[in-house]
This record gives structure tokens, C-alpha cells and sequence, in this order.
């Protein structure tokens, strides 16, 4: 099977994150793989493993981007393919993300493609079923199932909590939830063959891509970090003027009564 992942290189928000002037600091912000794209590398993995085949694994980014890939490979990717615009473009939304890709994928033989549900910075959860659309192939988002038959497909697919379940057929794009499977650790012999393993570098020219053709299709206004929150307070005194106090508290300051 002819198994690819998309991988996006986010932000690690459980980091200190600055914003100056409406952009987020890159210089000592830390980078990590997409969290949810950690079960699409996991799951491309197990497939393969299963029914034969080879694991891409494709970024659009820039030269940064190599350090998530060499990691994927880590845990077990056969291939990565970076597709480098720093040089080309200035700035990218979902739009360009997605027709990117679909040039990439333009003339591949695809059998299953994996992407993260969401990436947990930009957070549209759009690339995926975008690049489906684009390439006429069906799609099933926030999977935490899939059992592949043949040409037959299973999926069990989170929604809100309830589960539904799904049948489809290959070729197939999904993407990927939590509770999916367990994202493996690259072990250190792992990171020692990630090194030989190849890694394409491309550019749009290669894609037969124009810049005017990728304008972005949206704006970013402003980006803020969240009010901080106020400390909380201690009621204090007999139970019950705390109660009382309390009440008064949630007409009067909290609004909820
Ligand atoms: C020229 C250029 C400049 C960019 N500059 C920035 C920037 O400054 N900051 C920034 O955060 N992003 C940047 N991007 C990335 C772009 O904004 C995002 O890829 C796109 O908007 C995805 O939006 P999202 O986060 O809502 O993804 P979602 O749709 O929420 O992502 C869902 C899934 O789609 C896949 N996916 C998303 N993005 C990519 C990707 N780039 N490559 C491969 N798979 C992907 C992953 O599997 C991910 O889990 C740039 C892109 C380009 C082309």
C-alpha cells in the first residue's frame, strides 16, 4: 500500500509563548510534530506493518520543518518529502496548504492518506478534507478506528464523544484522533537509521506551481495571547455568610444568577 501522512510542524503550547507586535516570537520558541499527527504516523505504521507497503511523509514547510520529519522516521516512516516555500512565499493559509499538496499528490498512486484531526495552533481543521476534495477521493475525519480489507474499509469516527461507524473504500484520506492508538517514542536505533532514511526536498517550481496561484484566501487580523486570569478569592467567616456571600457574589460580580 502506497501510505502517506501529513505533518504539520506547530507551535509546542505547552511552552511559554510570545507575542510581539500581533506575531508569535519563532527565535526560543520550542517546535514539536502536530500532536494529532503523532497518531497518523503511528497509524501509517501499523498499517503498513499489516498489509505491506510504504510510509511518506509529507510537510509543506521550511528548512526547520526537517527536524519533525527525521523524527517521523524515527518512529518507523519509510520516506519523508519536504516541500520547502521559504524561499517562495511569503505567507500561507489552508488554501495554499491544500493546493500545494494537491499538486504534490498530482499523478501519485495513493492508496491511503493520514492527516492530524487539527493542528492545535492554526486549528481550522481544513487541509485534510480539503486535499480530498481536490484530489475526488473520499474522507473521513476524526477516525479512532480503521481496519482496512482489501479494498474495504471500516472506520469507527469520534463524534462528540458518541461513536459512528463507517464503511468506505480505498483510495481514502482520514484524519486522526485521539484514542486512535499510541503514539510510539522513536527508539535510539530508530533515530540512527531516521538518519539514512531519504528525505526529498522540493520547491513549488517542482510542483509546476506559480506563486500568483497561491495567494492565500484569508488574512490574519490580529493574534493575541489569552487575558490573564485573576487570582481566585477565599470566602472567609461562618458558613453561612459565606453562602450568603457567595450568592451576592454570583448575581452582583459573576453575572450567572
Ligand atoms: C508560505 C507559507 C507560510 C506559512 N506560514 C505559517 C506561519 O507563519 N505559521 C503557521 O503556523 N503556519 C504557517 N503556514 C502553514 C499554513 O498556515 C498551514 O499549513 C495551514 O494554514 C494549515 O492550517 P491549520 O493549522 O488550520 O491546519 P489544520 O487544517 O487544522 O490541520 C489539520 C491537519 O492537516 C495537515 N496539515 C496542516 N498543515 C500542513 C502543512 N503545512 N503540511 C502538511 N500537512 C499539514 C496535518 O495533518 C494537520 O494535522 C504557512 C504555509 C505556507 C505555505
Amino acid at each position: 500500500m502506497n501510505i502517506y501522512v501529513l505533518l504539520k510542524k506547530t507551535f509546542d503550547t505547552e511552552e511559554k509563548i510570545t507575542v510581539t507586535n500581533g506575531q508569535i516570537e519563532e527565535d526560543g520558541a520550542e517546535f514539536i510534530i502536530n500532536p494529532y499527527d503523532e497518531y497518523a504516523v503511528e497509524e501509517a505504521i501499523k498499517q503498513r506493518d499489516e498489509h505491506g507497503g510504504e510510509v511518506t511523509v509529507v510537510t509543506v514547510g521550511d528548512g526547520d520543518s526537517e527536524k519533525q520529519l527525521r523524527t517521523a522516521l524515527a518512529m518507523g516512516a519509510d520516506k519523508a518529502v519536504l516541500i520547502n516555500t521559504e524561499d517562495d512565499l511569503e505567507e500561507g493559509d489552508q488554501f495554499t496548504t491544500a493546493k500545494i499538496l494537491e499538486a504534490y499528490f498530482d499523478e501519485k498512486d495513493v492508496d491511503l492518506i493520514l492527516a492530524g484531526n487539527v493542528a492545535i495552533d492554526e486549528a481550522s481543521g481544513q487541509v485534510g478534507p480539503r486535499l480530498a476534495e481536490r484530489l475526488g477521493i473520499p474522507f473521513v475525519t476524526t477516525i479512532t478506528s480503521l481496519k482496512i480489507d482489501g479494498e474495504t474499509v471500516n472506520i469507527d469516527k469520534d463524534v462528540e464523544g458518541d461513536v459512528e461507524k463507517v464503511e468506505t473504500s480505498l483510495p481514502l484520506l482520514v484524519t486522526c484522533q485521539q484514542g486512535l492508538n499510541d503514539p510510539r517514542y522513536p527508539s535510539l536505533p530508530g533515530i540512527m537509521k531516521a538518519k539514512k532514511k531519504p528525505l526529498e526536498e522540493l520547491e513549488i517550481d517542482d510542483l509546476d506551481l506559480d506563486e500568483d496561484e497561491l495567494e492565500t484566501k484569508t488574512k490574519t487580523i490580529d493574534i493575541y495571547l489569552p487575558p490573564e486570569k485573576e487570582a481566585g478569592r477565599v470566602l472567609e467567616g461562618e458558613l453561612d455568610d459565606q453562602v450568603k456571600e457567595l450568592v451576592s457574589l454570583l448575581k452582583t460580580e459573576a453575572k450567572v444568577l
